[in-house]
């Protein structure tokens, strides 16, 4: 594609899910227009084929944007007003449109029927060809010209000829060693500087050395220092601790950890829906109704055998103790251990399932109401590339479909 005599309407640089999204949203709004899609690698698709696992966690049960906000640690306010113009649902049904079941999990995460994510890119690449919308593959944007009176020359690597189109949007993800930094910083286009979300924390503790696979169904754990509580299921792996609670926590500190290079103390709560004056008040109970019992051998539910076992040993209760004998020293270091046990993180580790960037397109400089850069009028960007992210749980693909629902709908606008 070197065919800069005849403008594209809409140039749509990345292949991934927000371009497609935004490619086929505004194929689908308008007639006889324009648009391509320019993908930088030989393959589309490639974050939602390794998404989910290889499932595809498509997008969210929540249909309230007022909920659904909540699990943006940056950009919930934006999204508000987006969410009332394109959400879950609409997802939903647009998928069902084009013969795209999605059900939902029991912790509210939605999937394609098939459990595959290959379901999800047949559809997309259908889609593309049924709508002649084009996808050149290998195809780097390198620079974006604003042409005088209007519109833009776009450089790609490797292509002679620029390309010329009315409006650009662009969908390239994370713009972490992104070809574009100078061209955006040539059209004054800020960027809030980028770190990781969703990872998890690198821990070398006696308490957890042989445990990697055990699981605990719910924490409460925050950072030393951080704003507060996080709660989910924990899981322990062979380098520290991981799960929901952990990369939620990754999510909403990310920039905090990132800033001491990710080392920093955390606190775990095994028992957060026992307040410590009812955990005190339980052991009292074991001690009048079961004192014979070994200490060791009963563990407080919902915590496993294996990690109670670990827990009451770093708490130094003896092996051979039995409730009705234990200390109150020792009763009180153990208290200590289920309700605030102190960790330090010497790292982070990518979770395989899910990770994000924190950072991206300044927020500020992008008209909500239509993906707009404020600073560059023509000029769009959509999913991950925007200073927008979401915990795990489909959240993100979900900003990526109504924020390229958004800008298609202002292009075809007009
Ligand atoms: C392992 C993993 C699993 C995930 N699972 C889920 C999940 O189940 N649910 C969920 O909601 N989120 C999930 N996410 C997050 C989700 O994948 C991203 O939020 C989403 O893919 C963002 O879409 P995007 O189109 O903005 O960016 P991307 O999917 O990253 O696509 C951007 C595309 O642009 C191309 N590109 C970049 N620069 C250029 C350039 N200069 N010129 C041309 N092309 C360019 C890239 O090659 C890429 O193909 C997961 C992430 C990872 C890493």
């Amino acid at each position: 594609m070197n065919d800069g005599a005849r403008e594209l309407d809409l140039a749509v640089i990345g292949g991934g899910a927000s371009g497609f999204f935004t490619a086929l949203q505004y194929a689908e709004m308008t007639e006889g227009k324009r648009v391509a899609i320019f993908e930088k690698g030989a393959e589309v698709l490639q974050k939602v084929r390794i998404s989910g696992g290889g499932r595809c966690n498509v997008t969210h049960a929540g249909f309230d944007p007022r909920e659904l906000v909540k699990h943006y640690p940056r950009g919930s306010r934006e999204l508000l007003a987006a969410f009332h113009r394109w959400q879950p649902s609409d997802t939903v049904e647009w998928f069902k449109r084009l013969g795209v079941n999605l059900k939902v999990e029991a912790d509210g995460r939605m999937f394609p029927e098939s459990d595959s994510s290959e379901t999800i890119i047949r559809c997309f690449l259908d889609r593309a060809e049924e709508l002649g919308v084009p996808v050149y593959r290998k195809r780097t944007l390198l620079e974006i010209e604003a042409r005088e009176g209007g519109g833009f020359l776009l450089v790609f690597d490797g292509l002679t000829e620029r390309v010329a189109a009315r409006a650009v949007c662009v969908a390239t993800g994370s713009l972490k060693g992104s070809a574009l930094s100078r061209s955006l910083e040539m059209l004054e286009q800020r960027v809030v500087p980028l770190v990781p979300s969703l990872f998890a924390f690198n821990v070398v503790d006696p308490r957890i050395v042989d445990l990697a696979g055990v699981s605990h169904s719910r924490v409460g754990v925050r950072r030393e220092g951080g704003s507060g509580w996080q709660h989910g299921p924990l899981l322990i792996t062979h380098r520290g601790f991981s799960g929901p609670a952990i990369l939620r926590l990754s999510a909403w500190e990310a920039r905090g950890m990132a800033e001491v290079d990710h080392h920093f103390a955390f606190v775990i709560d095994w028992l957060p829906e026992v307040g410590a004056e009812e955990l005190a008040g339980r052991f009292a109970e074991i001690r009048r109704t079961q004192g014979a019992k070994l200490v060791k051998n009963t563990p407080i539910s919902p915590i496993s055998r294996r990690l109670w076992e670990r827990i009451v040993a770093c708490a130094g209760v003896d092996e051979q103790a039995v409730w009705g004998q234990l200390p109150k020293q020792e009763m009180r270091r153990l208290l200590d251990a289920l309700k605030g046990a102190r960790f330090e993180a010497t790292g982070k580790t990518t979770n395989k399932d899910e990770f994000v960037t924190c950072g991206g397109i300044e927020r500020k400089t992008v008209d909500f109401r239509t993906m707009e850069s404020r600073v560059t009028p023509g000029l769009y960007f959509v999913g991950e590339c925007l200073d927008i992210d979401g915990i795990t749980g489909g959240f993100n693909f979900q900003a990526a479909w109504t924020t390229g629902y958004l800008a298609a709908a202002a292009v075809a606008r007009g």
